[in-house]
């Protein structure tokens, strides 16, 4: 059975499910998107990420033409449609179908899709035995540029930092920002732990503000892990004890080497593990 995606309210075979070439999200990256994951069935922080998807919008000054509910039953419906219990949800709007300017007022109206598949960002083993990174020589984008905090259709800015990881060997790389600051990664924001704390940059070092972190900083808040934001440094990623991931399709991930150095001892840490398998069970048990 052919894949089914869910186009403006309809579900069509993955083959129908096309946009135009004149499509400002195609033409101009206008537009935006959340990844979502659905776990036993259950939209994963469901409020959070329609959250997110809707302030994006009102920062780019884009009507999504659907309320948070139909497009929450769109996802519920899509997953339902290819018999997926456990799978990724790609929900996408884009700006609509437009001219060859960049005029959002002259596009017609904006266009929503949701896509539900799997996803592997990292291979199995990364979550074990840990993996390594690269710090990017590409900066993040400037805040005041376009927000890290919009989850909007150009990442370029990631890709080319993504570029650099894989030239380096390695699946991901850290961005520090316009301040020299540690950020976050191209698709996953960042954690390290240092004398039994962990520690975050915060949402105004330009990063998005992940759902997932949100998650962990509850995580911590609730096992009693002392647990901050903070400026970080190079210099901090360089003398951390533990380093992790997270991301909706990473999920948590440890980092045990930083360019070519050993985080701590090397090993996947204790309280990165200890965070893993809280994540875990609230995915299982939703507590
Ligand atoms: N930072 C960036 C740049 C991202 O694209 C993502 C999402 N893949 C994240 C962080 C993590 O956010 P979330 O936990 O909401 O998936």
């Amino acid at each position: 059975m052919p894949l089914k995606v869910w186009m403006d309210g309809k579900l069509v075979d993955k083959s129908d499910a096309k946009v135009s070439v004149y499509d400002h999200g195609l033409l101009y990256g206008d537009g935006i998107f959340e990844g979502i994951r659905i776990y036993h069935g259950r939209i994963f922080e469901p409020d959070a990420h329609l959250q997110r998807l809707f302030d994006s919008a009102k920062s780019i000054r884009l009507t999504i033409p659907f309320t948070a509910d139909q497009l929450r039953t769109g996802i519920e419906e899509t997953a339902k449609a290819n018999n997926f219990t456990d799978c990724y949800v790609r929900l996408v709007v884009t700006r609509g179908v437009g001219y060859l300017g960049l005029n959002p007022n002259k596009c017609s109206t904006p266009s929503a899709f949701i896509i539900t598949d799997t996803i592997e960002m990292y291979p199995k083993e990364v979550y074990e035995k840990g993996m390594a990174v690269i710090t990017a020589s590409v900066i993040r984008n400037h805040p005041n540029a376009m927000s890290s905090r919009v989850k909007s259709l150009n990442y370029l800015n990631s890709i080319l930092a993504k570029i650099e990881a894989i030239d380096a060997g390695v699946p991901e790389a850290i961005m520090l920002n316009h301040l020299g600051n540690v950020a976050e990664c191209t698709a996953d924001n960042i954690f390290i732990v240092r004398e039994g704390e962990v520690l975050t940059p915060a949402v105004t070092e330009g990063i998005l503000e992940g759902v997932t972190r949100q998650v962990i900083l509850k995580l911590c808040k609730n096992l009693n892990i002392p647990c901050n934001e903070k400026t970080l440094q190079r210099h901090d990623l360089y003398i951390a004890q533990e380093c992790f991931l997270t991301g909706t399709g990473a999920e948590v991930v440890p980092v045990t080497k930083i360019d070519g150095r050993p985080v701590g001892s090397g090993q996947v840490g204790s309280l990165t593990r200890r965070l893993i398998d809280a994540f875990r069970r609230y995915i299982r048990e939703g507590a």
